[in-house]
Parts: structure tokens; sequence; C-alpha cells
């Protein structure tokens, strides 16, 4: 006797076609399938609707911050410049918008807004670590211009240390780098009142930092500490 794989019925004249289910189960599983496909394609079609949306937001906040520079940058209207931008970053960057980021934290420092400057870029960090050169460089140049030469000159050493830790010709760019260290490092120095007869050894420092292939910004920091307390006392 015939028998359902599926529903199990039985019967001497039950149809089952080649996979042993009758014809209503064999109608059901073709309803699932075919429901099934509609879902993956309704599924489709709300991903391919978040993503233009997503690329709509996304061309909506390049347009304004893109109109605000071109706008009030050469008028050095920092401030309307400052409130767009916050205006736009308010909202979630569905692309990397760590340069645009970085711009804003210029304009802070144009306006000289230090603590917003100092947040933005300890939240770029955070969100973009490959960013570390950049946010390193802003930082140091920020410390300068707020005169805190000490902190200047800690911030120098990681920005140079991630600035030439990346350069993958090295030894031929190594002399000019160690003089324009030292030589901004010298200058730093001489304005922290420090002993600028000291500076050779941390540019000595500097230079085992880049070429040691296990250091990080915590040794660095570890290193700068141990030479700047030598020379306090
Ligand atoms: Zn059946």
């Amino acid at each position: 006797m015939a028998q359902c794989k599926k529903c199990r019925k039985k019967g001497f004249f039950l149809h089952l076609d080649k996979n042993g289910v009758c014809d209503s189960c064999a109608e059901s599983i073709r309803q699932r399938a075919l429901e099934k496909a509609r879902e993956s394609e309704r599924q489709l079609e709300e991903m391919k609707r978040k993503r233009q949306e997503v690329d709509r937001i996304v061309d909506e906040q390049l347009k304004r911050l893109n109109n605000a520079r071109e706008e009030y940058e050469k008028t050095e209207e920092y401030d309307k410049l400052i409130a767009v931008y916050e205006d736009v970053f308010s909202a979630p960057t569905p692309w990397n918008a760590a340069s645009h980021k970085l711009r804003l934290v210029g304009y802070y420092q144009k306006c000289k807004q230090w603590d917003k400057a100092w947040a933005l870029l300890n939240a770029i960090l955070l969100a973009y670590p490959d960013e570390v050169f950049r946010v390193r460089r802003a930082q140091y140049r920020q410390l300068k211009d707020e005169k805190k030469y000490n902190e200047a000159l800690k911030m120098y050493l990681l920005y140079k240390y991630n600035d030439c830790k990346s350069i993958t010709c090295w030894p031929d760019v190594k002399e000019r780098e160690y003089n324009s260290f030292l030589k901004e490092a010298q200058s730093l120095a001489k304005k922290a009142k420090l002993d600028i007869n000291a500076v050779p050894e941390l540019a000595d420092i500097f230079i085992e930092l880049v070429e040691s292939p296990r250091s990080s910004e915590a040794t660095a920091l570890k290193k700068f500490k141990a030479w700047y307390t030598k020379i306090a006392k």
C-alpha cells in the first residue's frame, strides 16, 4: 500500500510523486518554497532600500560639510563651520569621517577651543585607531599652541615615532629624520626650560624606538618618562 512520507496517509490508490509524498503534501511543500523565495526577495529589497537610505544620508552629510567649507573657509568664519560640522556629526556617520573630524579639530584649534579639540581627538583615536599618526600630530601642535612645551615634547616623540615607524625606506631618511627631530625637540626643550644638552639622548631614544620591531607607544612613553625624570632632577 502506498504511504505518504510526510503525512503518513495510506491508501491503495494514493498518488505519490517522485519524492514519495502525496499530492496535498507536495502542494504545501511547493507553497512553502514559494513563500520562502518571496521572503528572501523581500529581504533583498529591504537591504537595497536600507543601502540606498545610507547612501542618501552619506551624500547629504558630505554635501553639507563641503558646502560649508566652500562658503566659510575662505572668509575664515570658523564659528559657522563649527556649527555645521557639529550638527552633521551629531548623527552617526556611516562612512570613514576621520579626515572630516580632523578638520573640525583644526577649526576648534583656530578658535582656541582647546577642550573640544582634545575631546574630539581622543574620540577619533578610539573610532579610527589607524589615524594615530594624524591624531598625535594634531595633539602635538595643539600642546605647542597652548604653550605646554613639556607635554608637547612628549607628544612630538609619539607623533614622530608613529610617523617614522611606517616608513619603508627608513635607512634613506634616517639621518634627515634624526636631524629634524633633534631640531624641533631642542626648540621645545628650550621653551620648556629643560637642559637642551640632554636632547640628543632623546633623539637617540627616538631612533631606537623606530628601529625596534617590538616597540609601541607604551614603550615610547616609558622611555620618555625615564629620560625626563633623569634630566628634571
Ligand atoms: Zn501527505
